[in-house]
């Protein structure tokens, strides 16, 4: 070490220095002062690292004040909850990083009543015995559905494991190849298999499976026929998938179970809304199929959670393998889970009422109204700051949910004057409600699709910050642990 590095090193402040001078900050009476020492030792053996790598390290013998003033807002920081709401500008409806779907008020409420009280979450008021956590939404599963059976758990990947875990364990499951689906996080359907001690046996081509194709892999090992929905991308051209009513004919012939993993299941047909039509949940179970299995927070719109429809001998089964009650769904996501299904017992009031899919048939006019008047406020108020511009745009759903389809969206474009477009971008996400845009050419793209009518004034509260925030104002040094 050379000795100015040493010398350096000394002019690091006490711990019990910093403390007394951070005393002086009102903004952090706050902070319990266990947290405000552990913040200050973060910051300065981040300080000690830097000066002995030979970085550039600011002290606090120059500008005593402003040494401290960063680390009062270091620590104040530090201190703010790490999950917060976020304003999604993105245009993508469902954004799996962003949380995915929003939950509709009536769920809120229905939360915060589970949440705080005692509830008859495992008990038969009928009766006063022990009742079962998913007799709550069993029976409206199947309403909707047409299912014989239902069972929920913690999330849709859950339930593909549950499910090949208890019919395919030790046994085969076919599987077409162009079906072999990654979903981003790392669910890969090859490696759930696995993982629940089945032999995956593929077949057909990646673009072309046919019925003879699975015929021929029937063996006395086979289980299951499993197929899965294409969630994130398309095979166009020359293709060929064999039907559920095939595939259904196939497996009873056999004695063995078809199975759907449908990724989003929907149960709404949105072909009306200018989307490809893609199978219902009531049709994959009308068609025959075994044991269905889908998301709760993808197009259903509800909690995280994964749902498995079918017929009762194998959603029984299910029930009773000891797996179920490791991936069991906790009874906030049960309340807001019913309080979703009760929606669709109207498919209009669904409509309304379900975030997801408020946005997804929301009419392209709406949003441009909403765009427009954004757009005059944005110029009324930061003229000095950036041009701002309605410009037409696509939204998707997201979320696994119909790949390559765009619904025709409106977006204020933002195009800022004194910094580059990229430092908007990442101000913004630290603004006072971080707000996530697109950036397309040297701009800022706000699609109002994803944005709703009550978060139009904090839209533009952050935006004002972000175009006038100071560089340093959300640059402290991070320390890494
Ligand atoms: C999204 C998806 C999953 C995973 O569902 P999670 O609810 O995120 O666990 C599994 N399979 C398919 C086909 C999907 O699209």
């Amino acid at each position: 070490m050379t000795s100015t590095r040493f010398s350096a090193l000394r002019k690091i402040p006490k711990v019990t220095d910093c403390i007394a001078a951070l005393s002086g900050f009102g903004y952090l009476k706050n902070v319990p002062p266990k947290r405000i020492k552990y913040c200050i030792r973060l910051y300065l053996n981040q300080m000690r690292r830097a000066l002995l790598a030979g970085q550039h390290v600011e002290l606090p013998e120059k500008n005593y004040s402003h040494w401290f003033h960063q680390l009062a807002a270091f620590v104040q920081k530090y201190h703010q909850p790490n999950l917060s709401r976020i304003i999604n500008a993105t245009g993508v409806i469902l954004h799996t990083n962003l949380g995915r779907a929003l939950l509709p008020d009536s769920s809120l409420s229905v939360v915060n009543q589970m949440g705080g009280n005692y509830s008859n979450l495992e008990l038969d008021l009928e009766t006063g015995k022990r009742g079962s956590r998913y007799a709550h939404v069993q029976e409206l599963l199947c309403e909707l559905t047409g299912a014989e059976a239902a069972l929920v758990v913690n999330n849709n990947a859950a339930a593909v494991l549950l499910a090949l875990e208890t019919l395919g364990s030790g046994k085969e499951v076919v599987v077409s190849r162009g079906q072999l689906v990654e979903i981003g996080g790392s669910f890969r359907i090859p490696d759930i298999m696995a993982r629940s001690g089945a032999r995956l046996v593929e077949v057909g081509t990646t673009n072309c499976t046919h019925l003879q194709d699975y015929k021929n892999a029937i063996t006395d090992d086979t289980a299951v026929l499993l197929r899965v929905h294409c969630s994130n991308y398309k095979i166009i051209g020359f293709t060929n998938e064999v039907a559920n009513s095939d595939l259904v004919q196939l497996a009873k012939a056999y004695n063995i179970v078809v199975m759907e993993d449908l990724g989003s299941g929907c149960f709404v047909d949105l072909s009306k809304y200018g989307l490809a039509k893609e199978p219902t949940v009531q049709e994959t179970v009308a068609a025959g199929i075994d044991v269905v299995t889908f998301s709760g927070d993808k197009l259903l719109g509800g909690p995280q959670a994964g749902i498995l429809v079918g017929k009762k001998v194998h959603i029984d089964q299910l029930k009773r393998n000891p797996l179920n009650r490791a991936l069991r769904i906790d009874k906030l996501t049960l309340a807001a889970l019913e309080s979703v299904l009760r929606l669709y017992l109207d498919e209009s009031q669904a409509l309304k009422a379900i975030p997801t899919l408020a946005m997804i048939a929301a009419p392209e006019s709406a949003i441009h109204d909403r765009a427009q008047q954004v757009c005059q406020q944005c110029r009324e108020t930061m003229d000095d700051h950036c041009i701002v511009e309605l410009v037409n745009t696509f939204s998707q759903v997201g979320g696994g949910a119909m790949p390559g389809q765009h619904l025709a969206s409106w977006a204020v474009a933002v195009r800022p004057l004194k910094i580059k477009a990229s430092r908007l971008e990442r101000q913004l996400r630290h603004a006072p409600v971080p707000v996530i845009g697109r950036m397309e050419d040297d701009r800022l793209l706000l699609d109002m699709r994803t944005v709703s009518e009550n978060e139009q004034d904090l839209l533009i509260h952050s935006l004002y910050s972000a175009l006038t925030m100071q560089p340093d104002a959300y640059n402290h040094p991070q320390p890494s642990l």
